[in-house]
């Protein structure tokens, strides 16, 4: 897998831990060569993280310190999962499309947030045993 990350200021053992969190993500998700540019953000009262996909730019997940670091890694590597195996597509027309359906749910409705936050408190477990 490939990296690409941009960083101001973060700490050296941080970053460590936040490239191999997302590589055990990446091997659990069965995601080979996967191309991500990770982003490092200063501290955001408005977000822990999060990713996005297109055809142009690819896989990018944007990270902001917080004492959630590796469950919000772990949550935004399960949205790359959703949109790498195309269970989740953002950029449909009209709305957003879950396993091929549109689905206009609000955040803490939507089938992939739900499944987000489900599975990064299992894989953190995974991870840290
Ligand atoms: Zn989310």
């Amino acid at each position: 897998m490939r990296f690409n990350i941009k960083k101001a200021w973060w700490p050296a053992k941080d970053i460590t831990l936040v490239k191999r969190a997302i590589r055990f993500a990446a091997r659990r998700y069965g995601m080979k060569d996967l191309d991500l540019k990770v982003k490092l953000g200063k501290p955001s009262k408005r977000f822990y993280g999060f990713s996005s996909y297109d055809d142009d730019s690819g896989f990018k997940i944007w990270i902001y310190p917080s004492e959630a670091l590796l469950r919000t890694v772990f949550h935004e590597m399960t949205h790359v999962k959703q949109q790498w195996y195309g269970e989740l597509d953002l950029n449909a027309p009209g709305a957003p499309r879950w396993k091929g359906k549109k689905c206009k749910a609000k955040y803490y409705k939507q089938p992939w947030e739900i499944e987000a936050h489900k599975l990064e408190v299992v894989l953190l477990k995974e991870f840290l045993d």
